[in-house]
């Protein structure tokens, strides 16, 4: 999503970084390249420039002070993180529970946005944290809006309070109220209220908003904006803050390649936070939206925070707590464990997205756009058709066992050797961190709770994938390489 933004950053840092000692004429420099970077994303201009003068002002109120310091220019960086931090909400907000149950949350936006399939995946995330939803079909005006509710409840198993058929029929005002009341007696701690969007902001549209959250009181209203459509994001969000009013954002579409500072610009221009951004079409594609790590991501310095948290909730707690002791007691990481870990990495979804998130994921997008996420599901396919013997001990892989696990998986031979050489050198690495030397590789992943092998082992990519096997050469990581740069 803001690819072209970290692109700009990290140039525009990296002359600063050459730089040594910084004089005012510098600062000048880089908050120039910062705005022009900022307005050819989409962000607001008097937002772009009220950034880049907090970040001159601050720095060159410091300028002595940094030019003390041994790196005047991470000093710079720090302040931009910061301020990146700040534009983006600061620290993120949960959701207002209300006192006495149901907690009733309205979404409201435009058609399109992406509040249907926003619904079923905030319930989704309520109901993993121990709530029982309740979803409300109010959105009686989309064509199949009502059906498809239904069918994304049911595949979360979260019950759909849906009594109209919607396509133009039936009284949303009075489904929405109907649909609190089945709450309360139902004992369903939170309700979702899904309402009717336009394709423009329209004041028939409007009306009806403000006639359900007049008759429901939602604890919370959020608006739900496509983050695709740019500086109309901005007006739309205004518009609707006029009209019904609202109290937090969520922004869909994130994984678009779209320029994305309409995500920057709708927290200046509505103080209204964003709570939530939704990255994909599944029912999985939802992140809690964190300030900080959105703005570590923007300065290509990737999210390892969220990607721990994946793979902590991909592995299930006995393949993690079994892998936690074998690591303890010294025991040797063997196929069958990684196939365990291959599992838990097809549970954490897309590789791609994974991978952008690494630091200086930047450096290696042509390669992580070319990943194939097909090689997941082929080495998996080597690992099962070994044997258990196999699998404990690679040693005993003469040439006719590895022709016949290729055979079976009907892969190459080569691409069984590929694998099996991959393997050693990720055990081998293992046995490295076990005796203290640490792991060459993904800087920050070596804490990662079950997941010890993931830098190595994880990474299939035998001959024919385009990310290159670069755990072997410590200079040849570009994510190392710019982590350690940065
Ligand atoms: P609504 O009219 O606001 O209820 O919008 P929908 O929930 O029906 O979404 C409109 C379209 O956008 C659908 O095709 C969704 O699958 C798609 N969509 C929703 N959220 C996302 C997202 O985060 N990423 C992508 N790529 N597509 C999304």
């Amino acid at each position: 999503m803001f690819d072209n933004l970290t692109a700009k950053f990290s140039s525009a840092f990296s002359s600063l970084r050459a730089k040594g000692r910084l004089k005012s004429g510098d600062i000048d420099e880089i908050a120039n390249e910062i705005k022009a970077a900022l307005i050819e994303s989409d962000v607001a201009l008097d937002v772009a420039e009220q950034f880049t003068a907090r970040i001159t002002e601050r720095s060159l109120e410091k300028l002595e002070e940094l030019n003390r310091g041994t790196n005047p220019s991470q000093a710079i960086f720090a302040i931009v993180n910061e301020e990146l931090t700040a534009i983006l909400g600061g620290n993120s907000r949960r959701i207002q529970m209300a006192k006495k149950p149901p907690t009733v949350i309205m979404l409201t936006g435009l058609q399109g946005a992406g509040k249907t399939s926003l619904a079923g995946k905030l319930a989704l995330h309520l109901k993993k944290e121990g709530n029982t939803p309740l979803l409300i079909a109010s959105d009686l005006q989309r064509p199949n809006a009502v059906t498809q509710l239904q069918t994304v409840g049911e595949s979360i198993k979260v019950p759909v309070f849906a009594p109209e058929p919607g396509n133009g029929v039936g009284d949303p005002v009075a489904v929405a109220k109907a649909g609190v009341k089945f709450a309360e007696d139902n004992y369903h701690n939170i309700v979702i209220v899904d309402t009717a969007g336009r394709l423009g902001v329209d004041q028939e549209l409007m009306r009806e908003a403000i006639r359900i959250r007049d008759a429901v009181s939602p604890d919370e209203i959020f608006f739900v904006v496509d983050a695709m459509v740019g500086q109309d994001a901005v007006r739309t969000a205004q518009a609707f803050q006029e009209g019904v009013g609202f109290d937090g954002v969520v922004l869909t579409k994130l994984d678009g390649d779209a320029r994305g500072g309409a995500a920057l610009s709708i927290l200046a221009k509505t103080g209204k936070p964003i709570l939530f951004a939704s990255t994909g079409e599944k029912v999985e594609d939802f992140d809690i939206f964190y300030p900080d790590r959105m703005a570590s991501r923007i300065l290509g310095m990737g999210d390892i925070q969220t990607l721990a948290e994946q793979a902590k909730r991909a592995m299930d707690g006995e393949t993690t707590s079994r892998l936690e002791e074998k690591f303890a007691k010294g025991e040797d990481f063997t196929l069958t464990d990684f196939l365990a870990q291959l599992q838990a990495m097809k549970n954490m979804g897309s590789m791609t997205k994974m991978l952008a998130m690494l630091p200086g994921a930047g450096a290696i997008k042509k390669q992580i756009e070319n990943f194939d996420e097909n090689e997941l599901v082929r080495t998996q396919a080597i690992v099962e058709s070994m044997t258990p013997l196999e699998r404990n001990d690679p040693k005993v892989l003469n040439g006719s066992r590895r022709a016949r696990i290729a055979k079976g998986s009907g892969r190459q031979v080569s691409e069984v050797n590929n694998l099996v050489d991959r393997f050693s050198a990720a055990q081998k690495m293992m046995k490295q961190m076990r005796s203290g030397k640490g792991m060459p590789g993904m800087p920050g992943m070596s804490g990662m709770t079950g997941m010890p092998s993931m830098a190595g082992a994880g990474l299939p990519a035998p001959s024919h994938s385009k990310v290159a096997p670069k755990k072997k050469s410590k200079s040849g990581n570009p994510a190392k390489r710019a982590a350690e740069e940065a």
